[in-house]
């Protein structure tokens, strides 16, 4: 196993009292696999992997177990993080600019990290940046290489930003929401690329999103999110054929459906979020679900098995 999350729990001291962000989550992420994860936003998907990646804020503290290929990372020392952090696991976010810096030209900012990490010279770094600048599609790369990050359009700050991810060629790549702010069909390109790059090179890919739909014939398994917990975890074919969690049921409800084979009508899953501050003593879905029962208020549904190679956390034997 290439990434093993077990029981992440992750809390932030604020002036207003404690936020329960992640509540026990166990995920595993095999090698040369593409993983969903999926969430509203406050569901705790992204504090997941910030946590995975040592990058918590201050008030933040992480408990659990996390192993990246085989060795424990969780509470690293920073500068041992720092050594595989961009080198054996990378990390990318919705805006571009979190890792490119917009002093330094493109060039600067590439073989730098290559020649700190892989102990290669200047000139050799410089080929090697050029090469993944085209192969993420940037056109006349060697031109762009030369470039400073603002001269780049939305789209192409997003490859950029891709490339300099996978320039130390990481066996894991995080990706979230990496194209939110970008066109439609720009998104369908990057997350086409992510996706495509990982099979090519191999590499475990673990794309966050709040939209099940951009996944959809990208991973290869689906995790979904709710209060901090995973609530469902399957292959996204199962997941989409037959949720098994009245929450994956509201998100695939709705999401815009090409094909007709579905008879139910599109809607927004009514209600809000849980309060990460005041998480309820049984299940966090209860005001919003359809099929809540008395239980569901004062027991809180353990993650289980509800088939081959699936889990579900929730009382219902199940879905109607
Ligand atoms: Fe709904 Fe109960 Fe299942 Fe929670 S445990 S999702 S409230 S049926």
């Amino acid at each position: 196993m290439l990434l093993d999350i077990r029981n992440l729990i992750t809390r932030f001291s604020t002036p207003e009292g404690e936020v329960r962000a992640v509540n026990d989550v166990s995920l595993q992420v095999e090698s040369g696999q593409c993983v969903g994860v999926v969430g509203e936003s406050g569901s705790g998907k992204t504090q997941v992997f910030i946590s995975v990646m040592g990058l918590l804020a201050k008030n933040g503290r992480a408990e659990g177990e996390v192993y990246f290929d085989g060795s424990q990372i969780l509470g690293m020392k920073t500068i041992e993080l720092n050594s595989l952090r961009g080198v054996e696991f990378s990390m990318i976010f919705q805006d571009p600019m979190t890792s490119l810096n917009p002093y330094l030209r493109i060039s600067k900012q590439m073989t730098e990290v290559l020649v700190e990490h892989r102990g290669i010279t200047e000139k050799q770094a410089a080929g090697k940046s050029i090469e993944m600048l085209d192969l993420v599609g940037i056109p006349d790369a060697k031109k762009r290489f030369r470039m400073y990050p603002h001269e780049f359009s939305g789209g192409m700050r997003q490859r950029a930003m891709i490339a300099m991810a996978l320039l130390c060629e990481p066996k894991l790549l995080i990706a979230d929401e990496p194209t939110t702010a970008l066109d439609v069909t720009v998104q369908a390109q990057i997350l086409e690329l992510i996706a495509g790059l990982g099979k090519e090179l191999n590499m475990a890919t673990v794309l966050i999103t709040h939209d099940l739909g951009v996944i959809a014939g990208l991973s290869d398994r689906v995790a979904v999110m709710y209060g901090g917990r995973v609530v469902e975890e399957a292959s996204v074919n199962e997941l989409f054929k037959k949720p098994q969690h009245p929450y994956s049921r509201g998100l695939l409800d709705s999401m815009p459906r090409l094909d007709n084979s579905s008879e139910r009508a599109l809607h927004a899953i009514a209600g809000q979020p849980p309060d990460l501050q005041a998480l309820p003593k049984g299940c966090s879905f209860e005001p919003r679900c359809d099929y809540a029962m008395e239980r569901c208020r004062d027991e809180m549904p353990e993650l289980r098995e509800a088939g081959e190679k699936r889990m579900k956390s929730c009382h219902l034997e199940k879905m109607p």
